[in-house]
């Protein structure tokens, strides 16, 4: 299959909206990350999306809208709560987990009584949405395991030959996946930190969770929340191990470890000191920069050919939580304290 790259544009969104409604797969820009998506109405057009990521069939999928009111025809229920998130973060990088429909096939839910819902906020997604006529069905645009694209280039680079069209909408602008909230439990709780903070999502709906596997290794047999938690993700090539502490213990270790293949994934201020080739996540107390930067800078690092990569530890509150969850990832959890 030949794979088109085009600039948004009408006749661009239309040919989308056209592949979509035929029950084929786009390549979608959101301002989180790149999307894959197709009808969400179309079981043999999801199933497509699994085949061409070679994602797990029980890694259940967000579903896209671009209108609140298409809520109604996903969820069983729309509950204060969730409107109170919808009607505060939408558009924008915010999922909300509800009780599902039966309207929403098996292989978007994963079989779950659940649906996962978002309505991005980026200009090009909406219009994609809308030219489809139907909500849509989409993770992340990249193969099962490696880091989530926030250019069309990494979309192309990845999947070249397994789909028909992607939107070229530019650079991510959060450049993490959004934030997953679930509102079908007692006590509504974050699944995923994302560009909407938890100290956010508290000031609309009081309490809330945070689910142990955001920032802990799950046993292998524990029962998961949110399916997508248990697989290796965010993966480079290269072995990522996590330094825990200051900047000058940081700069000591990594120049004692520096041999043949070995880099750094640091702050800009470590930079200068380093003795071996670095990848700037951003300043240390920019956490909206280290999230825009973290998926490109972990695709840069494979690109370098190195084989072990020691990177500095993100703090964990506001969207530094979401830095950190995906980067303990990318780590398989292989933290070294400094201290
Ligand atoms: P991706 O679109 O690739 O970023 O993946 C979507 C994420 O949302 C995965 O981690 C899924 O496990 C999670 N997810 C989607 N639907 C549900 C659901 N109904 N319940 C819990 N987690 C979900
Ligand atoms: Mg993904």
């Amino acid at each position: 299959m030949e794979t088109q790259v085009l600039q948004p544009s009408q006749s661009s969104f239309e040919l989308a909206g056209k592949l979509l409604r035929e029950g084929q797969l786009v390549g979608m820009p959101t301002e989180t990350v790149y999307g894959l998506a197709a009808n969400a109405f179309d079981p043999a057009a999801v199933e497509k999306i699994f085949k061409a990521k070679g994602r797990p069939m029980d890694n259940p999928l967000i579903v896209h809208i671009s209108h609140i009111s298409q809520v109604e025809q996903l969820v069983k229920e729309f509950s204060p709560k969730a409107r109170a998130l919808a009607e505060t973060f939408w558009s924008g990088p915010l999922t909300i987990i509800m009780p599902c429909s039966d309207k929403v096939p098996t292989q978007v839910t994963a079989g779950l009584p659940t649906v996962a819902v978002r309505f991005p906020s980026h200009k090009a997604a909406q219009q994609i949405i809308n030219a489809a006529g139907v909500p849509l069905a989409a993770p992340s645009a990249n193969l099962s395991g490696s880091p989530s694209p926030t250019t069309a280039q990494a979309v192309y680079g990845d999947l070249k030959g397994r789909v028909p069209l992607i939107i070229d909408g530019g650079q991510c602008q959060v450049g993490l996946e959004s934030t997953v909230i679930t509102v079908a439990t007692d006590v509504p709780t974050l699944l995923r930190p994302g560009g909407i903070t938890v100290e956010q999502l508290r000031s609309v709906i009081g309490d809330v969770h945070i689910d142990k596997g955001v920032t802990h290794m799950l046993d292998k047999n524990a029962v998961v929340a949110s399916p997508g938690m248990k697989y290796k993700h965010y993966a480079p090539k290269a072995r990522v191990i996590i330094l825990k502490g200051g900047s000058d213990e940081y700069i000591d270790y990594v120049n004692r470890h520096s041999l043949q293949g070995v880099g750094a994934l640091c702050y800009k201020e470590d930079c200068a000191g380093l003795n071996v080739p670095c990848v700037v996540l951003g300043e240390k107390d920019d956490y909206s920069a280290q999230a825009h930067n973290l998926f490109s800078d972990l695709r840069k690092l494979d690109e370098m050919g190195l084989t072990t990569v020691y990177a500095r530890c993100p703090e964990t509150s506001g969207v530094g939580l979401a830095v950190y969850n995906r980067l303990i990832r990318s780590a398989g959890f292989e933290v070294i304290d400094l201290a």
